[in-house]
């Protein structure tokens, strides 16, 4: 049956908790996205940088000190974290003819850093000689040295190649907010540490990007266009993962994931009426961010959101030559869907869905829907096979 709307809302209360509970258990590697820059870098390079040194009538407070200690600390986080794969490594005191990375400090800029692509950034300028990725931090509207080094460790990820990520606390577009899906203030990023270190989420986009990445494991996805159900005004999309076996092919496929580029920083508000995931996998929904509202981190573009399907151990996951079954019934159409597996060592098999495209005026009406719903997640726990009961 059609489920009413209140029977939407009601549900919707009852899996935003759901929602919340597994929002607090470890999440495995994944959903990483490629940045500006993630063509800029060779395997294997050192990236040199070079360091602007400290302005002409700096901002009360700010020293070359805290300039330094603040590139030092990101280069170590980022060096430590691609540490156990190799990769691209970080270098600092590189002079303007051989700098890959210019390091300045900014003043009245539109966000809190600013990164330029590499390819974008004029060979020669202010005394450089070849094409640098270029980091640009504000200093001059109120960042302390705390917020100076938050700021630069996520700029760097930037640098590197990284884009913004909902499920990575140090590459999600609102890091450090106080108020998710807002961009940070200053009083957020000038907070006292812990700082945010590079999660599993950057590790593998790292390793994927700059590092050797070995084949434990590969999927293979049959992925038919979704079925429109006039009866239930619903979208079944249902995908077949099979874990390719293999030489080498030897560990399990443990997260399936939906990119949602058009619903960036929505709730799932009826987009999921259900989800059908094997025994042993969780279901989990990230917002990307829905509005700045205030000055941005940065330029780069903004994560898509996320549906992320997790095995909740290895043993749950996917193992080589065998196959799960996953499926959503759905309000969203199928013209934005971009789905992707990762593997344990980030061998991603990133495919999209083609499917028919819906009429415009239909897909206004469902997004108009989306306005008004709750959360309207389900986690099915049936196991693979089992026939998806949509509004059940
Ligand atoms: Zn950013």
């Amino acid at each position: 049956m059609n489920p009413t709307r209140s029977d939407r809302r009601w549900r919707a209360s009852a899996s935003s908790a759901v929602l919340m509970a597994a929002a607090l258990a470890a999440l495995p590697a994944g959903a990483w996205e490629r940045g500006l820059n993630a063509g800029s870098w060779t395997k294997g390079a050192t990236l040199n940088g070079f360091v602007a040194p400290l302005p002409a009538a700096p901002p009360a407070g700010i020293t070359q000190a805290i300039l330094d200690a603040a590139v030092a600390e990101a280069l170590k986080e980022w060096n430590d974290a691609q540490a156990p794969f190799g990769g691209l490594t970080l270098a600092g005191g590189a002079t303007k003819a051989t700098a890959d990375i210019h390091i300045s400090w900014g003043k009245a800029l539109p966000e809190w850093g600013a990164v330029y692509k590499k390819d974008n950034v004029d060979k020669t300028h202010n005394g450089f000689t070849k094409e640098t990725a270029r980091v640009t931090i504000e200093i001059n509207d109120g960042l302390d040295a705390n917020g100076i080094t938050r700021t630069l460790k996520h700029e760097i990820g930037h640098a590197e190649g990284l884009g913004h990520s909902a499920k990575s606390e140090l590459m999600k577009s609102d890091a450090y907010s106080s108020t998710a899906g807002q961009a940070p203030t200053a009083a957020d990023l000038n907070k006292p540490p812990p700082f945010i270190d590079p999660t599993a989420d950057d590790k593998a986009g790292k390793k994927a990007l700059w590092g050797t990445v070995e084949k434990l494991s590969k999927s293979a996805a049959l992925s038919p266009p979704p079925v429109f159900n006039a009866g239930l005004g619903l979208w079944h999309y249902s995908w077949t993962l099979l874990a390719d076996a293999g030489t080498g092919l030897v560990d399990p496929v443990t997260e399936f994931t939906l990119g949602l580029a058009a619903f960036r920083g929505a709730s799932p508000v009826g987009v999921i009426q259900s989800a059908q995931a094997p025994t042993g996998w969780s279901v989990q929904w990230f917002p990307g961010v829905a509005s700045a509202g205030l000055k941005a981190l940065d330029e780069e573009p903004l994560s898509p959101a996320y549906l992320s399907f997790s095995a909740n151990s290895a043993s749950d996951g996917i193992a080589p030559g065998s196959s799960a079954e996953f499926g959503l019934f759905s309000s969203y159409g199928p013209g934005q869907v971009r789905a992707f597996t990762n593997s344990p060592s980030f061998d991603s098999d990133e495919f999209i869905v083609f499917a028919p495209v819906p009429e415009p005026g239909t897909l206004a009406l469902w997004l108009a829907g989306l306005l008004g719903l709750g959360v309207g997640i389900r986690r099915a726990r049936a196991a693979a096979g089992a026939a998806l009961k949509p509004g059940g």
